[in-house]
């Protein structure tokens, strides 16, 4: 049997219909934006394999470190104990951070990174004996991930229909522009005092489709939702290491958070890890002498010493000038392809932020289009490109390794895969 075949008898795999479900693509290696499939096929991986693979894929560099700390000490019971790439991640990665960070608290992915800032946040105002203190506040259209908490603070849709009546009470707001920002901050004067913290992604929300908006009112909101009080925790699961063409997206926001959440390319997008980092004051309700006040939460495989040597290593690469050149070159080219796509017009909302472009195609009546984002995906894989839309989102969010060629080719894919939409839409 073939692997896709016995995929098919054993494995449920993630957001996918299990019925008629169509057979996974076997990929049997990968090298720095190509993935191979099994009978010697190559796609660019446009989208960095869920916005994780930050230097490409199967690294020699990041391999090798890996290789060697499994070979030294490839685990080991965090509470009582530490390790050295656990230390020196914290060490080397707080003086990064966009604020003034004094702490990392690690576990295994994004949502554990956000289960742990708002459980920190929560008991932060517990720890201050004022737990009516206790409301979130989230935008709308919001993605923080897949777990209980995480799926609380996110948007309501479709994802989270089944578990609504379980899910606990947000206060949900827009992202803020010129227009709503007054009312936002009415909103904040009337109620701030009851919100516990605030959760973000900074500048652009992800899975909720690649939407961006401005730094300007954000830190207008952002100004008064500190001055309430609120602890700000920005969720960089997506948007940090680079990929909005500075380290850290808040770092467009002259505002900072009190507590961020790192996953992703914390990795460069080779293990599994999530950071939860806090500034000294969140830290401090910790530090008493009521042992009620513990931060009762960790993981089996917390600070995992390879995957934290992994971002060490993955840290030595983005530190590099060639990174920082290829991510400037990637966002001036995405900014000029995005100039040229201007001209169709089948496309809405065109936008772009450093390594991310991202665009809607227009719904046409043909029933076809119904299922347009897998169509697309198929499309593009018949021409060695992988992308996959979060609905009529079209978006690449490549690896920072990719060359101008493969870039080039991906756009290239992507004026074919217009002009055949097109010719169906009519
Ligand atoms: C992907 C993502 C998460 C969840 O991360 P997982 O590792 O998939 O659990 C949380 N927040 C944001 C902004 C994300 O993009």
């Amino acid at each position: 049997m073939n692997l896709a075949a016995r995929d098919h008898a054993v494995i449920w795999h993630p957001f996918t219909q299990q019925k008629n479900r169509p057979h996974p693509i076997p990929i049997v290696k990968a090298r720095g934006s190509l993935l191979y499939g099994e009978n010697g096929q190559t796609y660019i991986d446009a989208i960095s394999s869920w916005w994780v693979t930050l230097h490409g894929h199967a690294h020699p560099y990041i391999a090798e470190k890996i290789y060697q700390q499994a070979l030294e000490l490839e685990q080991v019971i965090f509470a009582g104990f530490t390790h050295e790439p656990a230390v020196a991640l914290a060490e080397r990665i707080l003086p990064k951070l966009p604020g003034n960070f004094s702490r990392v608290f690690y576990s295994d992915n994004g949502s554990t990174s956000t289960e742990v800032a708002l459980k920190m946040a929560i008991q932060f105002w517990w720890n201050q004996k004022q737990p009516q203190r206790n409301k979130i506040l989230a935008f709308r259209n919001a993605y923080h991930g897949d777990t209980f908490g995480a799926m609380s603070v996110s948007d309501r849709s479709v994802f989270t229909l089944a578990f609504h009546d379980l899910l606990f009470e947000v206060l949900f707001i827009d992202t803020p522009t010129t227009d709503n920002i007054q009312s936002l901050q009415n909103l904040i004067a009337e109620q701030g005092d009851t919100i516990a913290a605030f959760i973000y992604e900074p500048l652009v929300q992800g899975a909720g489709g690649m939407k961006m908006y401005d730094a300007k009112p954000m830190d207008m909101l952002m100004s008064n939702i500190r001055d309430a009080g609120i602890i700000c925790i920005a969720d960089e699961v997506m948007t940090g290491f680079g990929r909005t063409g500075k380290l850290f997206a808040s770092s467009y926001l002259a505002q900072s958070p009190d507590i961020i959440c790192l996953s992703k390319g914390l990795t460069g997008g080779t293990m599994a890890l999530g950071i939860t980092a806090c500034n000294d004051s969140i830290y401090q309700a910790y530090v008493t002498d009521d042992k009620y006040q513990t931060f009762f939460h960790g993981h089996s495989f917390t600070a995992n010493p390879i995957a934290c040597t992994a971002a060490l290593a993955s840290l030595d690469l983005l530190e590099n000038t060639d990174c920082a050149l290829s991510i400037d070159r990637i966002s001036e080219s995405n900014q000029v392809f995005a100039t040229e796509l201007k001209s169709y017009p089948q496309l809405k909302q065109l936008r772009q932020l450093g390594t991310i472009l991202a665009f809607e195609i227009a719904q046409g009546k043909d029933e076809y289009l119904n299922n347009l984002s897998p169509m697309i995906t198929d499309l593009a894989l018949a021409e060695g490109v992988y992308l996959r839309p979060l609905g009529n989102t079209v978006y690449l969010m490549p690896p920072y390794c990719i060359t101008e060629e493969e870039l080039q080719r991906i756009y290239e894919v992507i004026r074919l895969l217009l002009a055949k939409i097109t010719s169906r839409n009519g």
